[in-house]
C-alpha cells in the first residue's frame, strides 16, 4: 500500500475511534455508561468477612403486589415516591474460617437484564463461583434460588445447598404444583429448573428445624412467606447478623404497617405473624439485619415507633470496618 493510502486509512481509523470516544462523553465531560459501579459492600463481623452482593434490582408496582393498595398509595405519596418502585435483590457472602458461604443466589436468568448480576459482582469482589462451598437458601423463589443454575447448569459446582425440608417438599413436588393456581405454576417450574440440577448431583441438604448449619451460622425457621422460609443468624466473637430473607419486601410500607402482606406469600396470615415476631425481636435486641429486598446493601437495624417500626440503615463506611460494634 502506498504511503498516501496508508495515511488516509490511519486518519479514518483515528477519526472513527475518536468519534466513538467523543460520542461516549457527555456534555458535562463525564463518560457515558449505563452501568453502576460493581455492587458489593465489605464489612467485618468478628472474625468473619462479610460481603453484601447485589444481584441487581427489579421494578415492581407496590399497589399491585401488596395487600392494601390505598394505603400503599398514601405512603408513596407521603414519601414523594412513584411507582414502579425498584426493589433490590441482595445476597450475602460470608468468609468464615472454614467455609465460603453464600446466603441466597439472586435471580440468575429468570428476572431479566436488570438482575442476574450476582456472579459478576462476586468476581468483582475477588471471588469465583467455584470457591463457594456452602449455599444457604432462605427459601426457594426465583429471586433467591434462581441464580443456582443457568440453562440447567450449576453455577456453583462445588457448593452444597442447604434449604429447609418444607421448601423441597413444596416447590419440588409435582403434586403441589398441580394443586397450585395456574398463575403460580411458573414459580414451581422455575424452582425445579434451578434447584433440581443440585438434587441430581446429590448436592442438596435439607434442614430440619432450628440448628447450626455450619460453624457460626444457624437456621431459624421463619415460615409463612413460604412453608420453610428460614432466617440465618451469623455469629462471630459475639458479633451478630440476622439474614432474614423476605421477611420484609417493601421497606416503604411494611415497617410502618407490618400487617400488609405481599401476593407472593404462600400463607399470608403466617407470614404476617412471622414478620411481626421478627420485627419485634430485632427492635428489642438491636440485632443487625441483612434484608434481601431493602435498598442495597440492605443492612440496618429496626426501631420500634408508635404503631409500627422503622428501618435504620447502617452508616456507609469507606474503610472495611466491624459492622456490629456492639457484641
Ligand atoms: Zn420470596
Ligand atoms: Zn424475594
Amino acid at each position: 500500500m502506498k504511503r498516501f493510502q496508508q495515511t488516509v486509512l490511519l486518519c479514518l481509523v483515528v477519526t472513527f475511534v475518536a468519534g466513538g470516544l467523543l460520542r461516549s462523553i457527555a456534555r458535562d465531560g463525564l463518560p457515558v455508561t449505563p452501568k453502576q459501579a460493581p455492587g458489593f459492600y465489605r464489612a467485618k463481623l468478628g472474625a468473619f468477612d462479610l460481603i453484601a452482593l447485589s444481584d441487581g434490582t427489579a421494578p415492581r408496582s407496590l399497589e399491585q403486589i401488596l395487600s392494601d393498595p390505598s394505603l400503599v398509595r398514601d405512603e408513596l405519596l407521603a414519601d414523594h415516591e412513584r411507582e414502579p418502585v425498584q426493589l433490590s435483590i441482595n445476597a450475602y457472602l460470608i468468609k468464615s474460617g472454614s467455609h465460603l458461604v453464600l446466603v441466597d443466589t439472586g435471580a440468575g436468568e429468570l428476572f431479566g437484564p436488570s438482575s442476574g448480576l450476582l456472579v459478576a459482582n462476586l468476581i468483582s469482589a475477588g471471588y469465583r463461583a467455584d470457591q463457594v462451598d456452602v449455599i444457604l437458601l432462605t427459601h426457594i423463589h426465583g429471586d433467591h434460588s434462581g441464580g443456582l443454575s443457568i440453562g440447567g447448569k450449576r453455577q456453583f459446582p462445588n457448593a452444597l445447598v442447604y434449604v429447609d425440608h418444607r421448601e423441597v417438599a413444596h416447590w419440588l413436588n409435582k403434586e403441589e404444583e398441580q394443586k397450585a393456581a395456574p398463575s403460580a405454576r411458573i414459580t414451581f417450574e422455575q424452582s425445579q429448573a434451578t434447584v433440581n440440577p443440585y438434587i441430581l448431583a446429590n448436592r442438596v441438604i435439607e434442614i430440619e428445624g432450628n440448628s447450626e448449619v455450619v460453624p457460626g451460622i444457624s437456621a431459624q425457621s421463619a415460615p409463612g412467606h413460604t412453608p420453610g422460609h428460614t432466617a440465618y443468624l451469623v455469629e462471630s466473637q459475639g458479633h451478630k447478623l440476622l439474614l432474614w430473607g423476605d421477611t420484609v419486601h417493601c421497606a416503604e410500607v411494611q415497617f410502618r404497617h407490618p400487617a400488609v402482606t405481599v401476593q407472593y406469600d404462600v400463607d399470608s396470615r403466617e407470614a404476617r405473624q412471622t414478620r411481626v415476631r421478627l420485627l419485634d425481636s430485632a427492635a428489642t435486641s438491636g440485632v443487625l439485619v441483612g434484608s434481601d429486598h431493602i435498598s442495597f446493601p440492605g443492612l440496618g437495624r429496626v426501631r420500634k415507633t408508635d404503631g409500627g417500626y422503622s428501618w435504620i440503615p447502617i452508616p456507609y463506611t469507606a474503610a472495611v470496618t466491624e459492622i456490629d460494634p456492639r457484641p
